[in-house]
């Protein structure tokens, strides 16, 4: 038995194998505890793990205590067989405690999938109070933590879940848990994603997020449009993050919580944010490096920056940008899979028949940041974020088309 690939540091002190009626002991090794070669189909293996020992493990707050409710991302306990299958997993949990994981559920236990065991998820268990709600294109199981309920926050968890699966309109339903640990001390709310053995969001959530309004807090949209993408690596982080902080202004301003003036003004400060911590490094050594460097602007802006690019590229050929989220939804729900920015924007290309990679290989190699101007300029998006204006301009009618509602019913309709 191997510890999740992901796992900090294997925490498990002893494990039992139940076979043909008797229970034993594994023996431990290097890398984990030894199956017998007669462990077979119908055998069940066991192990318990004290909660308090994984108080504060591994990143911060990824494993943290709310009253008796425990936020537990999975990679710091879950286990597998060296080869691994589809695992049936059951709780063994205290009275009044509940498990909430992203994984597909059969009879009363989960039904993990193999990536599981690879890519992390988020999950809680406790006293735990759960809801499930149905909006945009997401099934939504949404679990509170400690003294939080549900309630006050499923305005916003709606809201957040039309917006932003308004760009990829008519695929069917996703489903996807949403972990919400209250934090009402911070004043915005902030987020992860994650797509092991389906999707799940960790969401840190701020009062803001009970007022139920995208405009002031987008951190929901922006986590579950994540969820909606293919899994993309980490490297790329300019192509996945990219595209959603792109988004997260445009479909906060289609689903008519921000005013285009609004829209344009975040989208003009965060490049104006990026491209004054741009220079270093080119823009895929920085991505690689983002952690290590917080360079969190420079590759979620220049990432935003070429996700401009290929609206204005596509727009060019008859095309849109939806088109391409449509794709890469579809991509997104084929068998689970790791992808390449690369991999991932020349299938697309080849499918929508306009290039983009052309556009993105460049601003990747360049150290400089992205050369937006023209883009903003062909838009009639006029000044900087100190004294923004949208005029009439070559391309001011696509800038009106993206963030209004209409041109989601024209998109749906071409399909
Ligand atoms: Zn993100």
């Amino acid at each position: 038995m191997l510890p999740h690939e992901a796992a900090p540091a294997p925490l498990v002190e002893s494990m039992q194998l139940r076979h043909a009626g008797e229970t034993s002991q594994l023996q431990r090794t290097e890398r984990g505890f030894a199956l017998p070669s007669s462990a077979g189909a119908g055998d069940c293996v066991s192990y318990s793990l004290p909660l308090a020992k994984l108080r504060g493990v591994g990143a911060p707050n990824r494993t943290q205590q709310y009253g008796k409710d425990w936020l537990l991302c999975a990679d710091y306990w879950l286990w597998h067989p060296e080869r691994v299958s589809e695992l049936p997993l059951t709780f063994v949990l205290p009275r009044g405690f509940t498990a909430s994981f992203p994984w597909p559920k059969r009879g009363g236990h989960y039904l993990l999938p193999v990536d599981a065991h690879h890519w992390k998820s988020v999950g809680a268990l406790g006293e735990l109070h759960t809801q499930h709600v149905s909006a945009g294109g997401f099934q939504l199981e949404i679990a509170t933590l400690g003294d939080a309920r549900p309630g006050p926050y499923l305005d916003w968890l709606t809201a957040s879940a039309r917006a932003a699966s308004l760009a990829f309109a008519g695929e069917p339903t996703l489903s996807a848990l949403v972990v919400l640990a209250p934090e009402p001390a911070r004043e915005d709310s902030f987020g992860f994603a994650f797509h092991g053995g389906g999707r799940s969001s960790l969401i840190w959530a701020a009062k803001s997020a009970t007022t139920g309004d995208i405009g002031t807090d987008w951190a929901a949209t922006h986590e579950l449009f994540h969820l909606l993408m293919p899994y993309v690596r980490l490297e790329d982080a300019w192509f996945s993050e990219g595209l959603t902080t792109y988004y997260t202004a445009i479909l906060r301003g289609r689903a008519g919580a921000l005013t285009d003036k609004e829209v344009w003004w975040e989208l003009v400060d965060g490049f104006e944010r990026g491209s004054h911590v741009a220079g270093d490094l080119p823009l895929q050594r920085e991505s690689e490096q983002m952690h290590e460097h917080h360079s969190y602007w420079r590759v979620y802006w220049s990432g935003a920056a070429i996700a401009l690019a290929w609206e204005l590229q596509l727009a060019r050929a008859g095309k849109s940008l939806d088109q391409l989220m449509r794709t890469l939804g579809r991509y997104a729900r084929e068998a689970p899979a790791l992808w390449t920015a690369e991999d991932l924007i020349i299938r697309a290309e080849k499918e929508l028949g306009v290039s983009l990679w052309s556009v993105a290989r460049p601003a990747l190699e360049r150290k400089a940041f992205f050369d937006y101007q023209p883009l903003l300029d062909q838009l009639g998006v006029h000044g900087d974020s100190r004294n923004l204006s949208l005029r009439e301009a070559k391309l001011a009618a696509l800038r009106q088309r993206l963030t209004q509602h209409a041109v989601q019913a024209s998109l749906t309709a071409d399909r």
